[in-house]
C-alpha cells in the first residue's frame, strides 16, 4: 500500500496568514517542508481522506487528479477537512459520481445540497452533464463498510461535540491503516474496539497539533499524547515493530520547524509528515523485498 500526504497542516495552514511567530516566519523564509496546506491524503492513488479547502491547491500545483478519485472518506466537517464549495460547480464530462463517506452529523450540509441539485436535475432545471455529481454515504461508528477492496470502520474521535468526527480503520489484504485525525487521546470505547479487533496496523497517522507538554485542548494531541497512543496500541497488540507511526495536522501551535519536529519524532521512532510525503508499507512491499 502507499499513502501520499497532500496536506499536513492544521486548521489555518502554515504559515498562518496574519501570524508573525517564529514558526510562521521560518516557514515563509525557508519554505519547502515548512509550508503546510490543509488536510488531505490519498491511499493507493484511489481512496482520498478529506477534501479540504486546499484541494484546489493540491490539484493545481501538486499533481492531485480528483477526476481519477471517486471515493473520499471525510473525518469531519471542519473547513480544513471538508470544503463543499469546490464540489458544486459547472464541471463538464464528469461521468462517474464522487462518493463521500461521512457521519450523519458532519454530512448534513452536503447531503442537503446534493438532494437539492439532484431534484433540480430530475425536474429538468439543471443540466446533468454540466454539474458535479456526488453521492453521500452515511457512516456509523463501529459499523464496517466496503469501499473498493478496503474494509473501513469508523470509530469515535475525541474532537468536539456535534459533528460525530471519525477515526478510520482501513483494512485490506495488503495492509492496515489507522487514520487518527482530528482527535485527542482515544476514547476508551475506541481503544477497546481496537484491542478487541486484534488488528495489527502497518501504518498509523496521528494528530500532532499541539506543542509538546502544552495540552491546551482535549480535541487534539501533542507529541507526548501521540507517544502514549502508540504505547497503548503496542500494549493492546494493535502495533508491532513494523508499524509506521506518522505525525500530521501540524500547525504553528506545535512550535517546531519541520526539521525540529522531524528530529524529535525520530528520537521516538516516529515520522513527521510533510506536504507531498509518500510512504509505502504493508505486506505486498514486504514480499517484494
Ligand atoms: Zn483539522
Ligand atoms: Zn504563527
Ligand atoms: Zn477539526
Amino acid at each position: 500500500m502507499k499513502i501520499k500526504y497532500y496536506g499536513t497542516g492544521a486548521g489555518y495552514g502554515l504559515p498562518e496568514v496574519f501570524c508573525d511567530c517564529r514558526i510562521c516566519r521560518h516557514a515563509r523564509e525557508a519554505g519547502g517542508k515548512n509550508i503546510r496546506t490543509r488536510s488531505q491524503a490519498v491511499l493507493d492513488g484511489r481512496l482520498a481522506i478529506d477534501l479540504s479547502v486546499d484541494t484546489f491547491h493540491h490539484s493545481a500545483f501538486c499533481g492531485l487528479d480528483m477526476r481519477k478519485i471517486h471515493h473520499v472518506l471525510v473525518t469531519h466537517n471542519h473547513h480544513d477537512h471538508f470544503f463543499t464549495t469546490d464540489l458544486f460547480s459547472r464541471v463538464k464530462n464528469m461521468t462517474e459520481p464522487v462518493h463521500f463517506y461521512i457521519s450523519e452529523a458532519s454530512g448534513q450540509g452536503v447531503r442537503a445540497l446534493v438532494e437539492k441539485y439532484e431534484a433540480e436535475i430530475a425536474a429538468g432545471k439543471r443540466d446533468p452533464h454540466a454539474w458535479t455529481r456526488a453521492v453521500v454515504h452515511t457512516l456509523e461508528y463501529f459499523k464496517p463498510v466496503k469501499i473498493l477492496d478496503y474494509t473501513v470502520t469508523p470509530l469515535p474521535a475525541r474532537h468536539g461535540k456535534g459533528l460525530d468526527p471519525m477515526i478510520f480503520v482501513i483494512q485490506s489484504e495488503e495492509g492496515n491503516v489507522l487514520w487518527g485525525h482530528d482527535t485527542g487521546k482515544f476514547y476508551p470505547e475506541t481503544a477497546q474496539w481496537l484491542k478487541d479487533s486484534g488488528i495489527v496496523f502497518d501504518f498509523v497517522s496521528l494528530d500532532c497539533t499541539l506543542r509538546r507538554g502544552a495540552q491546551i485542548t482535549p480535541s487534539h494531541m501533542d507529541l507526548d499524547w501521540c507517544i502514549e497512543m502508540a504505547e497503548l496500541l503496542r500494549c493492546n497488540g494493535n502495533a508491532d515493530e513494523n508499524t509506521k507511526f506518522v505525525l500530521s495536522h501540524i500547525g504553528h501551535l506545535v512550535d517546531r520547524t519541520h526539521d525540529e519536529l522531524a528530529r524529535e519524532a525520530a528520537e521516538v521512532g516516529m515520522i513527521a509528515a510533510y506536504d507531498g510525503m509518500e510512504i509505502e508499507f504493508g505486506r505486498k512491499k514486504e514480499k517484494q523485498k
